[in-house]
């Protein structure tokens, strides 16, 4: 079961919250237990989960991102977004949740972010659901 999300972003630099997507994924699928791996098959954004709750937490990512990965440097990479692969490479490209009595286990102030970093564009999610064995 490899299901797809499309996520457009709106802006170059960008931290999107995405696990109502991938909850109403999961309930339509209707996997009660196992789990999901959220894997964006691109090199300039990201996956993490991190804090939902304190907006702030997404711009303070994207400060530190781009105070130690600045957009214009002297990259060698002519297509001019290396700072954008780096920061891909730096966040990663994929995030298992566990999955339990249908719903995703997740901290109480916890959210699956996509981490745009060479936007808007749009993006493909990848999810792989993956339920327990019953044997
Ligand atoms: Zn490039």
């Amino acid at each position: 079961m490899l299901k797809r999300l499309e996520v457009k972003t709106s802006s170059r630099i960008q931290v999107i919250d995405i696990t109502s997507h991938i909850k109403s994924l999961l309930k339509s699928e209707g996997m009660s237990s196992g789990h999901i791996i959220v894997f964006v098959p691109h090199t300039t954004c990201g996956i993490t989960i991190n804090e939902n709750a304190d907006p702030s937490v997404k711009q303070d990512m994207i400060d530190v991102l781009n105070t130690l990965v600045p957009e214009n440097s002297e990259y060698r990479h002519l297509e001019g977004n290396s700072d954008a692969h780096i920061k891909s490479s730096i966040i990663g490209s994929s995030a298992s949740v566990f999955v339990e009595a249908g719903a995703l286990v997740l901290g109480t102030w916890q959210g699956i972010f996509l981490t745009e970093f060479d936007g808007p564009r749009i993006r493909s999610v990848l999810l792989k659901m993956i339920p327990d064995s019953t044997t």
